[in-house]
């Protein structure tokens, strides 16, 4: 397939870029700015899904519920009233809320998924109304329109946490969205999508940035820029130490170590279609587009051994032993299967003949704590189970993090600040981009702090 045009470039507002008409205006600036900006994905403006998530997933009261609607119409009615009440979005986002409203009180809504996913379509759908409205305002003509992305953005039913459907989503971008880039700014949802049945799903939280991903490799598009509220990535969280530097431009490979293991800037699929397609991608803030982010490609020029130190918090470190599978074969086959079971993924391992550790992230008040003891509960079947958690796993990331190449490199670099009791496992050799270990949260951030210090102090 030939690009349309092989200097579009697709952007992605997150919650915060879009969290009210202020906010929304400086994006629409951004956008008239760069005539190359055809395809624009958007969140739901900030806090809007916390609440519908908070609709769908508690037991509430009729007036609680009615509390929560209210906010939610509060954060939409400012922006219409900051537009000047235009009639035809008032009417679009006056049904949207109606319908949302009707789905609030379903009885079924608690135990159903797809309601569920359905509910949560309605932040994304009315802040795409809403700031394709805003561009107009600014830009004083019918620029931008808003567009559907479910008729694109296919996918399988896992209400949630759905799977595109890469094939059917190329195919109907072909077909109903590049022909309008032509002549329109589109605006579009990022986090939704459509089952082959019409049902509406979800990518999970914070899927915005994957769906723009995906948006833009449907559309052949030549770079992505997704607008944040940071100026890019840093060598480490800023908040960690002062001396944390922003990146102008990482690889691929290093980016999907970050994105990993590090802060959560992206999530952490976003990189997935983009190296798949080779479209770059940008990160930048919009609340200060003039101060530069991070490019994100797969030719960078300067490739240094250490290029950040990420922390992840919350990890917890199963270790599974099993004496009887001593010379026996199938032990790792059978840890995995049950991990499978469960849909837990690990980030780190390391094994020998009888045990395996593995590393687990479990977030605070998500599902996964529960899948975790389900998990171990099958494993101790067969095995000793042993379970530590409030672990932080630090990660090295670079280009041959681990070669001491007499000026720069070298893992022993990095462990040379900690104290010998201070690791808990290492892990390094899948890659050449990352050296990670695990240490007690308590300690971490002074840690990444002196760590990185010592790394990048030049
Ligand atoms: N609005 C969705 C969320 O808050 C998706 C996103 O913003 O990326 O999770
Ligand atoms: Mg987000």
């Amino acid at each position: 397939m030939s690009p349309i045009n092989s200097s579009t470039i697709v952007a992605k507002f997150g919650g915060t870029s879009v969290a009210n008409f202020e906010a929304m205006s400086r994006c629409a600036q951004i956008i008239l700015n760069n005539p190359e900006i055809r395809l624009v994905v958007v969140s739901a403006s900030a806090g809007v899904t916390n609440l519908l998530v908070k609709l769908g997933n508690e037991v509430l009261s009729a007036n609680e519920k009615e509390s929560v609607l209210q906010q939610i119409r509060n954060i939409q009615n400012s922006i219409l009233n900051d537009l000047g009440r235009p009639v035809k979005a008032q009417d679009v986002i006056s049904q949207l809320i109606e319908q949302l409203a009707e789905i609030a009180l379903h009885p079924l809504l608690i135990t159903s998924t797809k309601l569920k996913d359905e509910l949560l379509s309605f932040g994304e759908r009315m802040s795409s109304v809403l700031f394709a409205e805003v561009i107009n305002k600014i830009s004083g003509q019918a620029s931008a329109v808003a567009f559907d992305g479910r008729q694109v953005l296919k996918t399988d039913s896992s209400f949630a946490k759905a799977e595109p459907q890469l094939e059917a989503t190329r195919k109907q971008a072909n077909s109903l969205l590049k022909p309008l880039l032509k002549n329109k700014v589109v605006i579009t949802q990022g986090f939704i999508g459509q089952d082959n049945f019409g049902n509406t799903t979800t990518l999970g939280r914070g899927g915005s940035d994957y769906s723009a991903a995906l948006f833009a490799e449907a559309v052949d598009a030549f770079a992505l820029q997704i607008w944040t509220d940071v100026t890019g990535i840093y060598t480490t969280d800023p908040r960690i130490t002062d001396k944390a530097r922003p990146i102008k431009e990482i690889s691929f490979d290093e980016a999907a170590e970050m994105a990993t293991f590090g802060a959560k800037i992206l999530h952490p699929a976003t990189l997935i279609p983009a190296i798949r397609s080779g479209v770059k991608v940008f990160v930048g803030s919009s609340l200060e587009p003039d101060a530069g982010g991070t490019w994100i490609s797969k030719e960078v020029d300067y490739r240094p051994a250490y290029r950040a130190v990420a922390l992840r918090n919350e990890q917890t470190l199963l270790t599974v032993k099993s004496p009887e599978m001593l010379h026996a074969t199938g032990f790792l086959a059978r840890v995995f299967a049950i991990l499978a079971k469960h849909k837990l993924s690990v980030d780190l391992i390391t094994t020998s003949e009888i045990s395996v550790a593995l590393t687990i992230d479990n977030p605070a008040n998500t599902p996964i704590a529960g899948l975790v003891a389900a998990c171990v509960k099958d494993l101790s079947s067969f095995c000793d189970v042993n379970v530590e958690s409030e672990l932080a796993l630090v990660a090295v990331i670079g280009n041959h993090v681990e070669h001491n190449d007499g000026k720069q490199g070298g893992a022993g670099r990095i462990f040379s600040s900690l104290e010998d009791d201070q690791l808990r496992l290492i892990c390094h050799g899948a890659s050449e981009h990352n050296v990670c270990f695990l240490v007690k949260q308590e300690n971490a951030k002074d840690i990444v702090r002196q760590i990185h210090d010592d790394l990048f102090s030049v």
